[in-house]
């Protein structure tokens, strides 16, 4: 086992720190819970030759093999250099492998540090995510006027409404909007990720240095092409932005952030989703976000979602009004869960117009 960790300032001046953001809530440190804040850069071993490698509350994950490396999420651009010159230093094999859990700009960029070793992978989706068109977005930053581009109201709205969970925080757009004419396109969005050039569609498998590991696409939720690694020798599984989402930290029982109609994802297909990832034979989740979790941890998560889903309904068979749901539905028995207070009426919306979105 190796530990080693180097200090990383937020000043520096690049883009893809301020992408990290995303999601990192300098407004809920006001509210029952403060977040890990932090942009620190660690290695740590998980189990075997499976490390878990970080920038601040982003994780990646990577299995060390006679052949190289095979890596899942870059990160960032400045992050994936620095993880670079570790993994030369450390083990003297080619990144052989870089997969992507999915298409968001905070979790895929970077790949291009690899590209002269690694097969880019991703769910087939990844790729019709960046072929020109507005693609995909975390929360709830998504095409209201279909003209293709990304305009800075379709940032600021859920910016202004739900910062730092369904949107971003102040400047930005700003930032990405490279030549600063007032509008984002997709290329600029995405002018650090590298489109992959080995896809699949429901699952796959990779096998470097006598090591197999399994890639599996669960389903949408948070996004449309999501993957789920699992790593059958090391029984670990990874995955981002799902079951430990972006505000976990060290408890999974945390009210999951919840945007707009629930990410636009019907909310069986979450449930089914997350029953898919948590079928696969694996004792230990090691995702993007959050702590080293046990199997059993992660089916907090799941009954949560399950449960919210009948108390919506149940209240929309009552004839009940949003207003008096977000006033009568208490989700008592996760009130010591992290940003309940804040976070209950607002996932309740999201159930709430999901379940009215999406009959079933
Ligand atoms: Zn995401
Ligand atoms: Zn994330």
């Amino acid at each position: 086992m190796f530990q080693k960790s180097v200090s990383q300032r937020l000043l520096l001046p690049t883009i893809f720190l301020f992408a990290s953001w995303i999601f990192s809530l300098p407004l809920l440190a006001q509210d029952d819970d403060t977040p890990v804040f932090t942009f620190r850069n660690s290695i740590v071993n998980i189990t075997g030759d499976l490390y878990r490698a970080s920038n601040g509350a982003w994780h990646a994950i990577f299995l060390a093999t006679e052949e190289g490396i095979i890596l899942v999420d870059p990160l960032n651009t400045a992050f994936a250099e620095w993880l670079k010159v570790q993994l030369d230093e450390r083990f003297d094999v080619p990144v052989r492998y870089v997969i992507y859990s999915h298409s968001h700009f905070d979790h895929a960029a970077g790949a291009g540090v690899f590209a002269d070793t690694a097969t880019i992978v991703a769910h087939e989706r990844v790729v019709m995510n960046m072929d020109g068109r507005f693609p995909h977005m975390p929360g709830d930053m998504i095409e209201r006027n279909n003209n293709g581009v990304i305009d800075r109201e379709e940032i600021m709205i859920p910016t202004t409404t739900d910062p730092g969970i369904c949107g971003m925080f102040d400047g930005w757009f700003e930032q990405m909007d490279q030549d600063s004419d007032g509008i984002m396109t997709p290329a600029e969005l995405q002018a650090d990720i590298l489109p992959p050039n080995l896809t699949y569609s429901d699952r796959m498998s990779l096998t470097l240095g006598g090591k197999t590991i399994e890639l599996m696409h669960p389903g949408k939720n948070h996004g449309d092409d999501m993957t789920a690694v699992l790593f059958p020798d090391e029984r670990v599984v990874f995955a981002s932005d799902m079951i430990a989402d972006a505000l976990v930290r060290d408890d999974i029982r945390s009210i999951p952030s919840a945007c707009g109609p629930l990410d636009g994802t019907p909310i069986d297909e979450w449930i089914r989703s997350y029953e898919a990832v948590a079928a696969l034979d694996f004792d230990i989740f090691a995702g993007g976000h959050g702590g080293i979790f046990s199997k059993e941890d992660i089916s907090h998560p799941i009954q949560f979602l399950r449960d919210l889903k009948a108390a919506v309904q149940e209240g929309l068979a009552n004839g009940l009004t949003l207003e008096e749901m977000q006033e009568q539905i208490m989700l008592e028995e996760y009130s010591d869960w992290a940003y309940y207070d804040r976070l209950r009426p607002k996932t309740i919306d999201a159930a709430y117009r999901n379940l009215t979105l999406f009959r079933y």
